[in-house]
């Protein structure tokens, strides 16, 4: 019975009783239980590639957003053409990709508001907070100030959705510590998710995997050198 789907009749919904019509649901299924990347949800809910996807600021729309740690996660970034972002390590990154950027990165949580950042819904999504120096300064005097930058609620206004700059000013305590369901869920998916924080800003390798992907370019020169006649004579002679 467990993984038939769920027949809601008549009896058992009011909103069948006064349609006549039947529902089902997919919940009965268990699939989670099977594949744990396969959700159920009522509609209306979205999948998000990453666990933390990255905040995108929109002009003429306000965030409302809520730091969740004391402290920040600083990382080096570089971009590659046909890799795409990948997270420094110092090594042989460094020499694939000749720019790197600095972030400053928090987990939050992202308030559902109106545009004018005003709260719509109890609902609060969880997000990766991603900062270039000159947010990140704003952010820090805020810190300053107010002691503890995880007890408040901060407003970004967007400025250029480009360059993704915003003006961030503080709104008040922090909204979701009020609410127990919102804490509930916080607790539990920081405890569950903490260790794909990264995820959606950039992919890291170790320098085998670089080297496998993109070619080694510390190989000794006459090893990259197309290969000389009689090598490949050699090559061909193996054996017989
Ligand atoms: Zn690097």
């Amino acid at each position: 019975m467990a993984n038939e789907i769920e027949l809601m009749d008549n009896n058992t919904t009011s909103t069948a009783l006064s349609t006549g019509n039947v529902t089902f649901s997919l919940k009965s299924l268990n699939l989670t239980d099977k594949c744990p990347s396969v959700m159920v949800a009522p509609t209306g809910s979205k999948l998000s590639k990453y666990p933390f996807p990255k905040i995108k600021f929109e002009e003429g729309r306000r965030c409302r957003v809520a730091i969740l740690t004391e402290d920040v996660l600083m990382l080096k970034l570089h971009y590659h053409p046909e890799i795409g972002y990948i997270i420094c390590n110092g090594g042989m990154c460094c020499k694939y990709c000749d720019k790197v950027s600095i972030k400053y990165c928090y987990p939050c949580v992202m308030y559902e508001t109106d545009n004018a950042g005003r709260i719509v819904s109890p609902q609060v999504d969880m997000r990766l907070l991603v900062l270039g120096g000159e947010m990140y300064d704003q952010i820090s005097l805020l810190s300053e100030i107010g002691g503890s930058i995880t007890n408040m609620d901060l407003l970004f206004s967007c400025t250029s959705t480009q360059y993704q700059k915003c003006q961030v000013t503080q709104a008040g305590p922090a909204a979701w510590r009020t609410n127990e369901t919102a804490i509930k869920h916080v607790t539990e998916y920081m405890k569950n998710n903490c260790d794909k924080i990264l995820d959606a800003i950039g992919k890291s390798f170790t320098n085998e995997e670089l080297v496998a992907k993109l070619g080694d370019l510390n190989a000794p020169i006459q090893d990259q050198k197309v290969i000389s006649p009689d090598a490949l004579n050699d090559v061909f002679n193996v054996g017989v």
